[in-house]
């Protein structure tokens, strides 16, 4: 499993969170994932929450950053957080691609399942 770069408590994360009102939030830019609310640990413990992730890294490579972020804005605006097309397709991603994160252990339950508005 390759995994891209991970950035602990990051500013940027911090105001997404802070703007969804989230307890923790994991937030792809380019290449990298920004945490904050959750450490390292806590993020890769959770496969549907990498799987989910790793979908939105593939989503900035095939749109390049400014095109990632200029329709995750406007579909944001457009449609509530909920609905993001990005956000649709990376829910489904994590339900589909989970078990390539799980590192041999057991998928978690629903209930040990990160639940959060920043996914
Ligand atoms: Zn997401």
């Amino acid at each position: 499993m390759e995994l891209p770069r991970i950035v602990e408590n990051s500013p940027l994360a911090r105001l997404a969170r802070l703007k969804l009102a989230a307890p923790n939030v994991a937030m792809v830019l380019g290449n990298s994932i920004h945490l904050s609310g959750v450490s390292r640990e806590q993020f890769l413990r959770d496969p549907f929450w990498i799987a989910h992730e790793m979908e939105h890294i593939r989503q900035f490579a095939r749109h390049g950053r400014l095109g990632f972020l200029v329709r995750y804005l406007r579909d944001w605006a457009r449609h509530g957080y909920y609905q993001i097309p990005f956000e649709i397709e990376a829910r489904a991603a994590a339900e589909r691609d989970a078990h390539l994160y799980a590192q041999g252990r057991p998928l978690p339950t629903a209930a040990e399942r990160h639940r959060g508005a920043g996914q």
